[in-house]
């Protein structure tokens, strides 16, 4: 036994080196940081981390493993629960779901239990010989599955397992959703993305990118080609903006434009044909992951100052804690209780600065944070060139517009009967942001795999 009160360390890239690349920078643990972690466990036996993974990986099974240096074993465990630990184990935000009720971290610090997840990740891609192997029966009955991200990857798998043919339509030319379109290169490899997901390939799922449903194909013409479900995991990636004056300006951009390019367009390199406009001050509205990611993605492309520009005080932001730690080392200035109300342009169009207006925080509003309120005259402008809003996004409404018999709430998210994901539809389920909004991995996944059983359930 472990008795330290601290995690292993990760190592990291070092700050100054790290924002003139795209290289990842958590480093991960090697296999001796591993053991002596999972020495940190306890193997409860009430299992309270179990509970609180929204997939119910058997996280005392895999860390016992890892503890007997058996890590193909640890990682056969996790699979038999998530076809994703090596994305999970990167971006998950543990410390609010198996981390938050850790008993280790009644005193101290919890186990580290996504990055042991990472590690027994990275070392079963590391072996040469390294395919996963999944016992399948076919039944040779058809599921079709829109949009690759995880809630419709992890629906995939479970559905394969039971040995449905499965077909992932997806809209984009590759495959992943905001894994691979979203999260950048430093947090997320993509090489590591697409590792997962050629697994599920190789083992028989079909995708069909540029494939648009609701557009090339109906929600209909999928029951016409004889599938016998759908489940929709087609995410939230409508970008809302503020509704201010100079959203429209050369050099503003939302934050899922400003990460495609740069992620799935591989906008940082040279000579490539989507190009982005880099300004030398950046300004990014938001305070959540996608802002920390937009923020950190400019300063490595080569802006000299970047804003976080968050109406709420550092305590409030909904980024992951490790995220806005690694964004402060990098010299990312917070401009905190400060929110924008008008973007100020050039005569040729393009942004010359942001004017914004102090805030103050009063009561706790319905989301039980306190409310920003404004203080009146304390206006000010800054000078800037690119400014990113990364204020939140909403489902696209292509697929309910063109199946009406789609139940949708006011935010546009697609509403389900149980936790089953059932639809209004018959023998059509959703699950992920397209049900909830924005929210997170692991939550997608945990609704596609609840899709899965309940469409197997249906269909026997
Ligand atoms: P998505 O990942 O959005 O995938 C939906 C897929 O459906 C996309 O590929 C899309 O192209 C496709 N699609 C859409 N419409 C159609 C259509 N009509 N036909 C066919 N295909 C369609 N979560 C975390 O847990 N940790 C993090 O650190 C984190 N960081 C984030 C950073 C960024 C920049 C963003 C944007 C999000 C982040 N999130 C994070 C949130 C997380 O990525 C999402 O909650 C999760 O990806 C939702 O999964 P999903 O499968 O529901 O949707
Ligand atoms: Fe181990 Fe923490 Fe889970 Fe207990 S709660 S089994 S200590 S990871």
């Amino acid at each position: 036994m472990n008795h330290a009160l601290e995690k292993m360390k990760m190592h990291l890239q070092d700050p100054s080196i790290r924002i003139h690349n795209f290289l990842e920078v958590e480093l991960g643990y090697d296999s001796k940081d591993a053991i002596l972690e999972a020495n940190r466990c306890l193997e409860c036996k009430h299992k309270p981390c179990v509970s609180a993974c929204p997939v119910l990986i058997d996280i005392p099974g895999f860390i016992h493993e890892i503890k007997a240096q058996n890590f193909d074993k640890a990682y056969q465990i996790i699979t038999n629960d998530s076809m994703l630990p090596a994305v999970c184990g990167r971006v998950c935000p543990q410390e609010s779901q198996c981390e938050s009720v850790c008993v280790r971290g009644i005193k101290g610090e919890s186990v580290a239990i996504g990055r042991l997840e990472r590690f027994v990740a990275d070392y079963h891609y590391d072996q040469k010989d390294s395919k996963c192997i999944l016992d399948i029966h076919k039944n040779h009955r058809k599921i079709a599955i829109v949009g690759s991200g995880p809630a419709g990857l992890s629906c995939a798998c479970e559905l394969l397992k039971r040995g449905y043919d499965v077909t992932v339509f997806e809209a984009l030319h590759a495959p992943g959703g905001v894994l691979t379109y979203g999260i950048p290169e430093f947090r997320l490899p993509k090489s590591i993305v697409l590792k997962e997901i050629n697994n599920l390939i190789e083992h028989g799922v079909e995708l069909k990118t540029n494939t648009v449903i609701g557009k090339t194909l109906y929600l209909e013409d999928l029951f016409e080609r004889g599938y016998k479900a759908v489940f929709i995991g087609t995410g939230a990636g409508l970008p809302q903006f503020m509704n201010i004056d100079g959203e429209t300006l050369n050099g503003v951009y939302s934050a899922n434009e400003f990460l495609t390019r740069v992620n799935l367009m591989k906008a940082y390199e040279i000579n490539q044909a989507t190009p982005i406009y880099e300004g030398s001050i950046v300004s990014v509205v938001g305070g959540g992951n996608v802002a920390m990611d937009a923020a950190r993605s400019a300063l490595r492309l080569g802006a000299k100052e970047v804003h976080i520009i968050y109406r709420r005080s550092i305590e409030e932001l909904p980024a992951r804690k490790a995220e806005i730690d690694h964004a402060i080392e990098e010299g990312i200035i917070f401009d905190l209780l400060t929110n924008p109300i008008q973007i100020m342009g050039d005569e040729e169009g393009f942004v010359k600065s942001i004017k914004c207006i102090k805030m103050m925080l009063g009561q706790a509003d319905e989301s039980g944070r306190r409310r920003p309120i404004k203080i009146e005259g304390s206006e000010f402008e800054v000078k800037t060139d690119v400014v990113i809003i990364a204020v939140g996004t909403t489902p696209n409404p292509l697929i309910s517009k063109t199946s009406p018999e789609l139940s949708i709430n006011q935010k546009g998210c697609i509403i389900t009967k149980d936790d089953t994901g059932l639809t209004s539809k018959a023998f059509v389920f959703a699950g992920g942001d397209a049900v909830t909004g924005a929210a997170t991995v692991i939550e997608a996944m945990g609704a596609g795999k609840k899709s899965a059983i309940a469409i197997d359930q249906i269909l026997s």
